[in-house]
C-alpha cells in the first residue's frame, strides 16, 4: 500500500517492522473453506473476510528503515499474511481472481482501520494485492511457496543439518555445483547467498586445482 501518511504516524504504531493479530479468536474458529466453497458465492466470500479479520499481519514499513525508499510525507506498507494455494488457484479457475484480490484489499484495508491503523483508508494513495498463484508465477515455486521445501517432507530432499551445508552445492556432476533456496533446508535469504559463496568458492578451489 502506498499511503499518504508520514512516517511518524507508523513509528509509534508498529515500526518498521510487527506482526499483528486483530482478533485473539484463533483461525482454527473457522471452518475448512473447502466446506465454504461448494456453497453461494457469498459463503466463500464470508470466509474469505473472516479468515483476513483473524489471521495474523505481517507489517512492513521499508522507509521507517531508510527514508528515501518513499516521497516526504508518505509511506510504503507491506501487509502479508499466509492464504491457501489451493482456494487461491480456483478462484481463479473458476473466474473470479480479479474480485478475490478486491475483495482482500476491501476486507484487510476494513481491518486495519478499524483497529490499529485508524484514518488509514482515507489516506491510502494506491494498494497492490499478489497472491500465492503471483508467487508461483513470479518464481516457479510449487503452490506458491514462500521459501524452500515443505517441512511435511520426510525425509527433506535435500541437506538440512547445518554442519553438512557445505555439502549442499555438490551435485551428481563432478563439474557441476548448485545453491539457492532448494539446496539446503530450512531456506530463506541468508541460506540462499551462503550456498551461492559455498559453491563460488568450491568452483574456484576446483578450477585452481585443475591448473596447478
Ligand atoms: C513474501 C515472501 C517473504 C519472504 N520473507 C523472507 C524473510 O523474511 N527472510 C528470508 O530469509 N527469506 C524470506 N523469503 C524467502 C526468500 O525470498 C527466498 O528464499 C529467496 O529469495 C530464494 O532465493 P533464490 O535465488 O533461491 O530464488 P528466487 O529469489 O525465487 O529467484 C529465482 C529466480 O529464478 C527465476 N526463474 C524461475 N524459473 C525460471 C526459469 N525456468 N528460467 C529462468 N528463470 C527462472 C525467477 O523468476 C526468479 O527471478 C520470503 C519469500 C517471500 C515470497
Amino acid at each position: 500500500m502506498g499511503t499518504d501518511l508520514d512516517r511518524d504516524y507508523f513509528i509509534s504504531r508498529c515500526g518498521a517492522h510487527a506482526f499483528y493479530t486483530p482478533l485473539k479468536i484463533g483461525l482454527s474458529s473457522l471452518p475448512a473453506w473447502q466446506k465454504a466453497v461448494h456453497q453461494e458465492r457469498f459463503s466463500i466470500n464470508r470466509w474469505i473476510q473472516t479468515y483476513l479479520e483473524c489471521t495474523t499481519y505481517e507489517i512492513s514499513c521499508p522507509s521507517l528503515r531508510d527514508p528515501a525508499l518513499a516521497p516526504e510525507g508518505k509511506t510504503g506498507l507491506i501487509v502479508r499474511t499466509l492464504m491457501d494455494y489451493d482456494l487461491v488457484r480456483q478462484i481463479l479457475e473458476e473466474g473470479r481472481y480479479e474480485a478475490f484480490k478486491q475483495l482482500s484489499i476491501d476486507t484487510i484495508t476494513q481491518v486495519l482501520n478499524s483497529t490499529i491503523f485508524p484514518g488509514l483508508r482515507d489516506k491510502i494513495l494506491y494498494s497492490i494485492c499478489s497472491t500465492p498463484v503471483t508467487i508461483e508465477r513470479e518464481t516457479g515455486n510449487t503452490q506458491g511457496a514462500i521459501t524452500g521445501w515443505s517441512f511435511i517432507n520426510h525425509p527433506i530432499p535435500s541437506v538440512d543439518q547445518i554442519k553438512k551445508i557445505s555439502q549442499s552445492v555438490l551435485t551428481p556432476m563432478d563439474d557441476i555445483y548448485q545453491c539457492r533456496q532448494w539446496t539446503f533446508s530450512p531456506s530463506g535469504l541468508p541460506i540462499s547467498i551462503l550456498t551461492g559463496k559455498l559453491a563460488a568458492d568450491a568452483a574456484m578451489k576446483k578450477l585452481n586445482r585443475t591448473h596447478l
